[in-house]
């Protein structure tokens, strides 16, 4: 029997946890809490290999919160807590079987800003990048980096005392804390920042918590003062968590705790709120790029670039610059770091100079090239050549093709993927090259495969040995690795964790700090959370307890994943392949990465939350025998009336696929994960799949059969234009269809219709075919999509128009349905169907080596994407184009006049993530029109096909328009306003109350 199953949406949850929610909700806390299965799920992952489900997530207003979550858990001693903030830790820092305390969702404000003074002051759950947009138009920027800028919370930083590029002049977040609000497990709250050795000796002596704090950081601080230097390393990246070192200031006059609450990774507080101290952004830049012939050249070469005083050096090596090239990111850097004839490129150090002082930067650039053209020339060092920008825009390119390094391996092919565990080590800059000498044959001895890539300067390096974890005798590597390569740190002088903090891999802790400062550690750790409710078996344990450190052995996704079978993991890949790094947690309005997790907030509503979902949904069938392969090819699913009774058993029978469901139900569909994400996490790809699944266990609601269609129905309706408007206008009309199909602001129909304004021959196929090549040279055929062809008659008029006054012959395809809306729903069959059929004739077209031009982008590349998923090989060679694609490849007229108007291109989604060349190639095209156009940054309008018209999403829609596109579109008169989108033009219509053209009708008027 192949038919969807009930599946346990695992809703029982521990008593003890129950029954501190049920005290928490007496209280005046005001945040969220969340308890279903999908929202645990969501945060039961990092970046790391390690897979801990929590009792549920707590989502907090306000320090009063914090501090209630605090006071009422006294009550409960066996509740346990771990902070989370954007989740992007590499070793598990974040994960417990406790409760998730989430700051990011509404702790994410910034405070207070005092240029004058110099310094900032946010809440905790302020994203890094977010922070920096703050800051920049006052000439500052928080300095400290780390390549999860535009996901990381300040708290996470401030708890793994996160540092990056540039880190030896920048240093680490510690080094930009100024002072603290946090809270203590007892729901104390606690306001830190040094204070004199007087005021710490006095403070030790009450009998509070923070006096206990006090008095034991004396203690160790101080009385263990000369083996905490004997045992710190004297590196860039010291030995945090607990910093002991610099918890003093160095003539020994201050104790600071916050200094030791920073990279502490929620083992001791929750951070609420940070006073930091923030930098002037240097007025000059200058990146030179240096290619070398090989990676340890690369390594060993960089030494004497920190010697000439650059403010950073970051390498990678040729692994990571292939799959750059593959990448979407290549197109914005290629020209900046172009092949060397004749050499191949095997690392590449990017070398940073900054400074107020341009002629300082231009004299060190010159001494810089000097030496790298006399090493060219001499065949010295391995340099094989060198790029030099001066241009900020493209540096910043070159530092997002560096930070998306991590993702891009994770693209690797195969089952074997590259994974954090031993991802950060750190020894002595002058040590590196050996290090990763030894490093590399320690990797290599076990067969394993991975690339490399970090910041030279500071003797940090990023490396993701790949293995497959679904293979428990490879998992059982993990251990045994990550004890080799922390002897071969120890043997170079640096650390294991010299960068990312240490999570699981606390179990080192001992060896790291030394037996004696380790015991230190524990009590410190006493003097805060004596019960160890704080992320517990992190870092350390409390003094002289039972409790015990978290283990690089301990459970990891692997376990769960294996329990899916292979057939099911290769074909639902893209759900499989998603490793955590959360990158589409962007919270840019500007980007076009998931604008659902960008207006929910919710990380189930992302493409790492609808992955992990959809995963354990697989997991949950296979536990039932399931095979989901041939659940989705079985013709035997339930009965019109059995559906009926499912659908109205939802409440009283509670079933994981309905939270799988609703997940999948606010995917706009938009694909912007299928290129944006590093490893191409193309939700859409299984979305459809799951939907069809589901649905033939549940009934649809007429919203999808409405949507799935409307290729069927537009033809008919245009028929009678008129009379189908007449009835959309109606108010009791349009309430009718929105409460009995649940669809909003329906739009009316071309009047007069493409087939009334078309003046141009019928589409003979027959025809075609007897004609010769030469008689077809000047053919162009539109091929129809309902939305323009329906309901914006006048654009496909515009494109006949533009296609004959360049002087070709525009032959209209008849209309056929494309497949997008049914595919959008689930319906694969049908879309199957339909697919086959478009493509049968569009084959046929091809074959006479005519030119096949669409104009709306989502549907234009459904015929590239879904058509070769679903068709395979049996989809053929045709290649629909879209408008701007064509006109690439003409020679254009030289325009006779010049219009003074600046047009402002706001770009399809679908089209800028899938083409992303494709707005300078717009910009290309209309200035050899004599015309300016201007690409505008914007994130999604919020419709996406018929997202937007469908009333459970209307809000969502409305406020996805009013984030990214409201104060933009609001820059410009409607007239510049160019859109390659139907359903953007359709949303600022909407929103705005005017249509934006679309930019071929510009070039229509102007020719
Ligand atoms: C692809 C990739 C690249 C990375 N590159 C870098 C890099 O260049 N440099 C670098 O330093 N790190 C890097 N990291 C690691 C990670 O991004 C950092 O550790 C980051 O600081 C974590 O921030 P977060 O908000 O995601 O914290 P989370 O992952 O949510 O939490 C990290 C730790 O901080 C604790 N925590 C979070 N918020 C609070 C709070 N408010 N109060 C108390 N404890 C809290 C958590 O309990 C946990 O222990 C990288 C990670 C990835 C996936
Ligand atoms: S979906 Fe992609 S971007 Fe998001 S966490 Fe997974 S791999 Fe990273
Ligand atoms: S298709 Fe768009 S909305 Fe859906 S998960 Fe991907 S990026 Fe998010």
């Amino acid at each position: 029997m192949h038919k969807l199953p009930v599946l346990d949406p695992h809703t029982t949850l521990d008593k003890n946890y129950q029954a501190f929610l049920s005290a928490l909700k007496t209280t005046p806390f005001s945040g969220d809490v969340e308890i279903s299965y999908g929202s645990r799920l969501a945060v039961a992952t990092d970046n790391s290999i390690y897979q801990q489900l929590p009792q549920a997530v707590i989502l907090p207003k306000s320090v009063d919160d914090l501090s209630l979550i605090g006071k009422t858990a006294a009550q409960f001693p066996s509740v346990r807590f771990s902070a989370r903030g954007g989740g992007t830790g590499t070793n598990g820092q974040s994960l417990t079987p406790g409760l998730i305390v989430d700051l990011s969702r509404y702790m994410n404000q910034v405070l207070e800003v005092n240029a004058q003074e110099k310094w900032v002051k946010v809440q905790a759950g302020v994203i890094k990048d977010q922070l920096n947009d703050v800051l920049r138009p006052l000439g500052y920027f928080f300095a400290p980096d780390l390549s999860t800028s535009n996901r990381a919370t300040i708290g996470g930083m401030v708890s793994t005392d996160a540092s990056g590029q540039g880190s030896l002049v920048y240093g680490k977040t510690s080094d930009h804390v100024l002072a603290l609000t946090s809270v203590l497990v007892d729901g104390t709250i606690l306001h830190t920042q040094p204070m004199s050795m007087q005021e710490a000796t006095i403070l030790a002596q009450e009998n509070s918590t923070l006096g206990g704090i006090a008095k034991q950081l004396l203690a160790t601080c101080v009385g263990k003062r000369e083996q905490i230097l004997a045992k710190f390393p004297r590196m860039n990246r010291f030995l945090t968590g607990y910093d002991l070192e610099h918890a003093l200031n160095d003539d020994l006059s201050q104790l600071d705790i916050s200094r030791v609450i920073t990279g502490s990774e929620g083992s001791l507080v929750f951070v609420a709120e940070a006073k930091l101290n923030i930098t002037p952004i240097a007025k000059f830049k200058a990146l030179v790029n240096i290619k070398y012939d090989s990676f340890e050249s690369a390594l060993r070469h960089a030494p004497s670039m920190v010697a000439a005083q650059a403010t950073s050096v970051e390498t990678v090596d040729s692994n990571v610059l292939n799959l750059a090239k593959q990448d979407i990111v290549w197109h914005s850097v290629k020209d900046l770091i172009q092949d060397v004839p004749g050499k191949t490129v095997l690392g590449l150090n990017m070398v940073e100079y900054n400074s107020n002082d341009q002629a300082g930067i231009e004299q060190k650039i010159a001494e810089l090239s000097a030496r790298l053209d006399q090493a060219i020339k001499n065949n010295e060092s391995g340099v094989v050549g060198y790029q030099l920008t001066y241009d900020t825009a493209e540096i910043n390119k070159i530092y997002t093709m560096r930070k998306k390094s991590v993702g891009l391996l994770g693209k690797t092919k195969g089952d074997k993927k590259p994974l954090a565990f031993v991802e950060d080590t750190g020894v002595p800059p002058e040590n590196l090259a050996d290090f990763i000498m030894e490093f590399r044959a320690l990797l290599d001895a076990r067969g394993l495969k991975y690339g490399m890539f970090g910041h030279v300067d500071a003797g940090v390096l990023h490396v993701r040995p790949a293995l497959d974890m679904c293979d428990p005798e490879q998992e059982a590597m993990i251990p045994e690795i990550s004890d080799a390569v922390a002897a071969l740190v120890a043997k170079y002088g640096g650390l294991i964790w010299g960068e990312h903090g240490k999570g699981y891999r606390s179990e080192y802790s001992p060896t790291f700090f030394g037996e004696e400062l380790y015991a230190e550690l524990c009590k410190i750790k006493s003097a805060f959370d004596p019960l160890n409710k704080m992320n517990p078996g992190k870092i350390c344990t409390p003094f002289e307890s039972n409790e015990t450190l978290v283990k690089v052995s301990d459970q990891k996704r692997g376990k769960f994943d294996r329990q899916i079978p292979v057939e099911t993991r290769t074909s639902f890949e893209p759900a499989m392949s998603c490793n955590g790094n959360g990158l589409c947690f962007n919270y840019d309005k500007t980007s076009p990465m998931c604008p659902s997790f960008k207006i929910t907030a919710d990380r189930r509503h992302s493409p790492k939350g609808r992955a992990g979902m959809v995963r354990e949904w697989l997991r949950l069938l296979a536990t039932q025998n399931i095979d989901v392969n041939e659940l989705e090819k079985s013709t035997d699913s339930f009965s019109w009336f059995e559906k009926l009774r499912h659908t109205l058993d939802k409440k009283k029978q509670p079933d994981f696929s309905h939270e799988v469901m609703e997940v999948m139900d606010g995917c706009l569909a938009c694909k912007a994960c299928s290129s944006q994400c590093p490893v191409s996490v193309d939700v859409p790809s299984f979305r459809s799949r799951f939907i069809k699944m589901y649905y033939d266990r549940y009934l649809r609601p007429p919203k999808d059969l409405l949507v799935a269609n409307i290729e069927s129905m537009a033809p008919l309706m245009a028929k009678f234009p008129r009379f189908v408007n007449f009835f959309l206008q109606r108010k009791w009309f349009k309430s009718l269809i929105h409460k009995s199909v649940g669809y909003v602001d329906t739009p009316h129909l071309s009047v007069p219709t493409l087939q009334q304004r078309l003046q141009v021959p019928l589409f003979n196929l027959a025809q075609l075919q007897q004609l010769e090549k030469s008689q077809l040279a000047k053919k162009v055929c539109i091929v129809q999509d309902p939305f323009t062809s329906y309901y914006e008659a006048g654009v496909v008029e515009s494109l006949v128009s533009l296609i004959t006054k360049l002087g070709y012959e525009p032959l209209v395809l008849p209309f056929m349905p494309n497949g997008k809306p049914q595919h959008v729903k689930g319906f694969l069959q049908e879309f199957a169907h339909t697919a086959r059929t478009a493509a049968e004739l569009l084959n046929q077209i091809h074959e006479l080596e005519l030119p096949l031009v669409g104009i709306d982008p989502s549907m234009v590349l459904c015929y590239r994407d879904e058509y070769s998923k679903t068709l395979g090989q049996h989809r053929g060679e045709f290649k629909v184009q879209l408008v701007h694609e064509w006109l690439l490849n003409l020679e254009l007229p030289t325009p006779q006049t010049r219009s003074k108007m600046e047009y402002a291109l706001f770009a399809h989604c679908s089209e800028k993530t899938a083409l992303p060349a494709s707005e300078s190639q717009w910009q290309n095209i209309f200035a050899k029109f004599g015309l300016s156009l201007k690409p505008i940054a914007v994130g999604c309008c919020g419709m996406a096909g018929t997202f937007g018209h469908e009333a459970s999403h209307l809000e969502q829609s409305k406020g996805l328009y009013n984030l990214s596109w409201q104060q933009q579109v609001a820059q410009f008169s409607p007239e510049q306003i160019v859109a390659t989108g139907y359903s953007c033009r359709s949303q600022v219509a909407r929103m705005d109350k005017f249509k934006p053209k679309h930019p071929l009708q510009i070039l229509a008027e102007i020719v």
